[in-house]
């Protein structure tokens, strides 16, 4: 077929725009993107051979060759792995936007810095090309398919692209990048070697690059006919723990998770037993934009014996943990394991709880022996590790001593106080754990139920995230004490002798009043009582034992329930 010209998505276009302006002051991560590419490119070969041997043709070892022609102003990256059809190349490449591309225009706030952060996140991708190149030639043969049927994508990086079918032998992808002006220090091999090794040292298949020697008669350095492998070129999690250092860790993870930004903390570590597998897991410090999008669950990829399998495996993880990030390489699954069997897998299941436990482990230490990561840890993920307390009902006391929440004690809106800081500050005859739950802080905080525990020193919880009376009906009791809200039911805060009398003489005099409230307020009220849990307010409303609360009801009511 003849060449045709096609546009970009009109969101791809804006993507690129940005990209190329904001990203500019960390453009060497185009090699990174595009290496990445060549990377997948090989696990969904390999991934593909498994049930089709044939498509590894003559060329079963694959490897990312990196060259450049200083003349021609060019640099190439070289796989030989699944390549592109033609129409694989015009919709990847140009006409279909990646899942959350809106959200992700939503969430940029035009602060430059970090917008970069926001774009490193979403994923940038092939198009971070275009950051020094001011045109991106892509040649491409799918594996499986004949010489015949190759494609030629080219762009300038504007509105548009050219397609064209030509002839191709070898299996994989070229991609070209014509630089800019102005780019000619990436013209250098020692540049790109440096960049490769900051950025891609950890990529399992081989990155080659033409040797270079110094020619002394010369006077300069030749490019000889040999490669030579620049990057390690072994999986980091298959190699022991004693041989990675920490800045070999945080940029696995930034490959992994496209966060810009360092990890909290990792655990690493071979599992032996009923099932066998090794897990490489992260704890983010900041969460990406789309953590409450339920549907993108994110969290682990899946190996089987080094062979990638699936990305976003959430039959690891329970859903509460999603904002993990990280690697499980499995010995004992089958290599042609699909998402369904994976639900129902007992090596799975085992998996999973192995998993749960040792990124619970991690935040325990954090928390533990790292304050200021584990406050950092709370304010991104605090709400989400909440869920766990409804979902994981094996694991609801561990994650029970992680929740912290703000409180009358220290009386701002951070949340710091633990369970077990409450229970250390309960008074003698205190037998419950109290809280008050409102819209926001403010509203929990000048809440007139809490006037009778100002007045006795008693400590009350002020809770005002969604989740939180959610949680609280799956988390009754801590530490043996049943954790009680303010607003309901009867106190247990037993007034000594005279203040009793005291009571039953107001309580006499009043009882006309109340007589009185009761028919004024019969089509509104269950009760009208008197209480002596107010000092200052002069009535307030409570809800019985067993009942949905005032704040409950408020949050039905707008879900349309
Ligand atoms: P992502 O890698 O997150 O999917 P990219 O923008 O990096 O997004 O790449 C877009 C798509 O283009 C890839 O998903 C893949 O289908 C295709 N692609 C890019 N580079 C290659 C390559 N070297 N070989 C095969 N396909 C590729
Ligand atoms: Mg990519």
């Amino acid at each position: 077929m003849s060449q045709e010209t096609m546009h970009f998505q009109a969101e791809v276009k804006q993507l690129l725009q940005l990209m190329i302006h904001s990203l500019y002051s960390n453009k060497e991560i185009f090699l990174r993107e595009l290496i990445s590419n060549a990377s997948d490119a090989a696990d969904k070969l390999r991934f593909e051979a498994i049930a089709n041997p044939a498509l590894l043709e003559e060329a079963p070892n694959l490897q990312i060759e990196v060259s450049l022609d200083a003349e021609a102003r060019t640099i190439s990256i070289e796989d030989n792995g699944i390549g592109m059809s033609r129409d694989e190349a015009i919709s990847h490449l140009g006409t279909i936007a990646k899942s959350g591309t809106k959200e992700f225009f939503q969430r940029l706030s035009g602060d430059q810095q970090r917008d970069a952060a926001l774009i490193g996140q979403f994923g940038v991708g092939f198009y971070s090309a275009f950051i020094v190149a001011d045109e991106v030639t892509v040649e491409s043969r799918r594996a499986g398919l004949p010489a015949s049927e190759g494609v030629r994508w080219q762009s300038r990086g504007e509105g548009d692209f050219a397609v064209e079918t030509v002839e191709r032998a070898p299996r994989g992808t070229r991609i070209t990048l014509h630089l800019r002006e102005g780019e000619d220090e990436l013209l250098s091999s020692w540049r790109l070697k440096s960049i490769i090794q900051k950025y891609s040292d950890h990529i399992a298949l081989p990155i080659l690059m033409r040797k270079e020697e110094w020619d002394a008669e010369a006077g300069k350095t030749v490019v000889k006919d040999e490669t030579e492998t620049v990057n390690q070129a072994s999986a980091l999690w298959t190699r022991p723990k004693s041989e990675i250092d920490d800045a070999q860790y945080k940029s696995f993870y930034q490959h992994l998770s496209h966060d810009t930004n360092e990890p909290l903390a990792w655990t690493h570590n071979r599992v032996e037993g009923r099932s066998e597998y090794t897990q490489l897991l992260y704890v983010p410090s900041r969460a990406p934009f789309d953590l409450w999008d339920r549907s993108r669950h994110g969290g682990l990829k899946l190996y089987v014996r080094r062979v990638f399998i699936m990305d976003d495996a959430e039959a690891l993880l329970p859903s509460y943990l999603r904002f993990i990030r990280g690697v499980v390489d499995s010995s004992d699954l089958p290599l042609n394991v699909s998402r369904e069997i994976l639900q129902e897998s007992r090596d799975v299941r085992a998996i999973r709880e192995g998993v749960t436990k040792r990124a619970l482990s991690m935040i325990e230490d954090l928390a533990e022996n790292h304050a200021e990561k584990f406050a950092t840890f709370w304010s991104e993920f605090g709400q989400t590790l909440k869920e766990g307390v409804g979902e994981d009902h094996a694991n609801r006391e561990r994650i029970a001593k992680l929740l912290r929440f703000a409180s009358t004690h220290t009386g701002t809106d951070e949340q710091t106080v633990s369970l077990a800081d409450y229970v250390s500050r309960m008074k003698d005859a205190q037998t419950k754990i109290y809280y008050v739950n409102a819209d926001s802080y403010r509203a929990a905080a000048n809440s007139p139920h809490l006037e009778v525990f100002r007045k006795k020193g008693i400590e009350v919880l002020l809770l005002s995230d969604r989740v939180d009376e959610w949680m609280l009906s799956y988390l009754t009791e801590f530490d043996g004490k049943p954790i009680a809200s303010v607003a309901r039911g009867d106190l247990d805060l037993t007034p000594d002798e005279a203040e009793k009398e005291a009571q039953e003489k107001t309580g006499e005099a009043l009882q006309p009043l109340l007589e009185a409230a009761k028919v004024a307020l019969a089509d509104k009220a269950k009760d009208v009582r008197l209480t002596f849990r107010l000092t200052e307010s002069p009535s307030c409303l409570v809800a019985d034992e067993g009942e949905l609360s005032g704040h409950l009801q408020r949050m039905l009511k707008a879900a349309g329930q």
